[in-house]
Order: C-alpha cells, then structure tokens, then sequence
C-alpha cells in the first residue's frame, strides 16, 4: 500500500466536505504490518464508547474521546479539531442509532478513508426499543442495559482484531476480563433494583435515555423530553407527568448530568403546586460519564452510580423532613 495520502490533506477535504457536500478521497485503510509496529489510533465519540476500547486494547490504541463529561451527544457537532483527530484515526468507533445525529454526514463522508464502527450494529434489531415517539428509529441509549453493552464490547474486540490481528490475543484476554466485569455489573444492578418496592419502580428524569434500563431491570421509566434532547419538552407533557407523580406517590425524581436541571426542576414545581412533594433523588449519568480519574468517569462506574443514586432516591420515605 506504501505511503498513503497524507493525513492532513484528508482532514482538510473532510473539512470542506463538511462545509460544500462533496465526496471524500479515500486514504486507505493501513497495511496491518505497519500498525503492529504501532499503535492502532482510535476515535470514540461518548465516553461509554471510549472507556470499552480502552479496557479492550489496552496500551495498544491511542485513543482520542471526543465527547468529555456533561456533553450531549444528540447536540454535538464535530470541532475542526475532532475532524482532524478523525481524519488521522485508523478506526473511529460510534453509537449509532442516530445517537450522534449531528456527526452522521462527517461519518458517512469519511467512509472510504478510515474503518468506522458503529458499535450497535450487531445488536439484534428485534433486541432494540422502537418507540412511536421516535418516528421509525430505535433507541439508541443501548447502554444502560449491560447485558447489550456485552455485545457492544464484542463488537469492539472483533473490529481491533481485524485491523490489528497480530496483537489479537491481547484483544481477546482484555475483551474476556471486562466481560467478566461486566458480567457481574449486571446482577449488581439487577440485585440492587429489587430492592425498590413494584409500585415506586418508576424512574423519571429529564430525557428518555432509560428506556432500555427499564427494560432490562423492570422500572418503568418516564421522561420529559423524549428520546432526543433536540426536542422541546411540552406544557401538556409536564402536567401529565406532575399528575402521575401525584397520583402514584413516586419519592423523587432525577437530573441528569449532559442535560440542563431546568425541565426536572420545573416538574418538581408543578408537583408541588398542586399540594405535593418530590425531591430530586440525585444527579444520574445518563449519555456523558463523569470526570476522568473519578469512579463515575469510567462505564463500570457510572452505572453503579446511576443504580445506587435511583435505589437510594426511590426508597426514602415520601415527603422526607422538610
Ligand atoms: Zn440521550
């Protein structure tokens, strides 16, 4: 394959094809030989996504994540920076589902270039939510039932094996360990969610990113923006939902931490004028981890959070002291 196009010139035609619609050069994928000798360089768009690829490969990828704590990927737009980064990667791992839907022209134009991985794509499609309110697309928040996140990190190990097979055991033995891990994540959440009573399992935060949560571990599960945060939250919608509160006596509610506390204070207001109490059970991670270096900055540790934040929040006794 020899030297392929410089790198620079494909970032910036990836940069005025993201201005104009035209056609990416394709730079080719590299020779396996020569990324050996290497390591693999890797993109990942949310933090989820990231932390699986650096539990998978290792000290064998440098790895550039480029949604960091509290950003919301359904809003973000790649910098000239990301599409640099992009543009040098040899493979560029993403959610899909239209996760980031702002991001979806800059991975469809760099196709020919580099090896993109959408890490849903495996996943059964009879397995995923298709909501009405989502017009004909599925849930994309995959990640919140651990035991697709499992797939998902299958799907992560099998791509750095194809496009690095000299290093595939080292794949295959991180890939097992967190597998393992994650493994016993999810009967830590399943344990945990038993201990909220039938009639108080009801999970309410700001967007619908829980939906698949729900599912996996029998909460229902109410948000009051829909699946996208790009979509406006409603008074009608806020009013049904202060009433279902009301009426089913639900403890607390929940902020997330990408997405403005404004929506889940209001409702908390709407509650309470109508002669009622919720309190806000916490702060949940719900599309974006927490700081690096923290237990909330890595998956493994958000979704404990998020699991001991709702049991905590949803079994205090209703009305609390004050
Ligand atoms: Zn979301």
């Amino acid at each position: 394959m020899g030297r392929v196009t410089p790198r620079a010139a494909i970032a910036l035609v990836l940069l005025a094809a993201l201005a104009a619609c035209g056609p990416v050069q394709a730079g080719g994928v590299p020779d396996p030989q020569e990324i050996a000798a290497r390591r693999v360089k890797a993109v990942a768009t949310i933090g989820q996504i990231a932390d699986v690829v650096r539990n998978v490969a290792g000290d064998r990828v440098d790895l550039v994540g480029l949604m960091g704590p509290g950003i919301d990927p359904h809003l973000y737009r790649a910098s000239e920076g990301d599409v640099v980064s992009l543009a040098d990667a040899d493979i560029v791992f993403y959610n899909g589902l239209h996760l980031e839907a702002k991001m979806a022209d800059v991975f469809e134009k760099m196709g020919g270039s580099v090896t993109t991985v959408a890490v849903t794509d495996e996943i059964d499609r009879d397995e995923l939510l298709n909501p009405p309110e989502f017009e004909g697309a599925y849930d994309p928040h995959v990640w919140f039932d651990v035991s697709k996140w499992m797939s998902v990190t299958e799907v992560i190990r099998d791509s750095l094996v194809d496009i690095d097979p000299e290093h595939a055991e080292t794949y295959e033995a991180n890939a097992r360990a967190y597998l393992a891990e994650l493994e016993e994540l999810d009967r830590y959440v399943a344990e945990q969610a038993q201990r909220v009573p039938e009639e108080q399992s009801v999970l309410i935060t700001a967007h619908d990113a829980f939906n698949y949560f729900g599912e996996a571990y029998d909460f229902e599960v109410r948000g009051l923006q829909g699946i996208s945060t790009a979509t406006e939250t409603g008074t009608a919608d806020l009013s049904g939902l202060a009433d279902f509160i009301v009426e089913r006596e639900i403890p607390a509610i929940f902020v997330e931490t990408s997405v403005p506390h404004r929506f889940i204070e209001a409702l908390r207001e709407a509650v309470a004028s109508r002669g009622s109490q919720v309190s806000i059970g916490g702060s949940l991670f719900s599309d974006a981890m927490g700081d690096a270096g923290t237990p909330e900055g890595t998956y493994i540790g958000m979704v404990r959070h998020n699991i001991d934040t709702i049991v905590g929040g949803l079994t205090e006794s209703r009305g609390g002291e004050s």
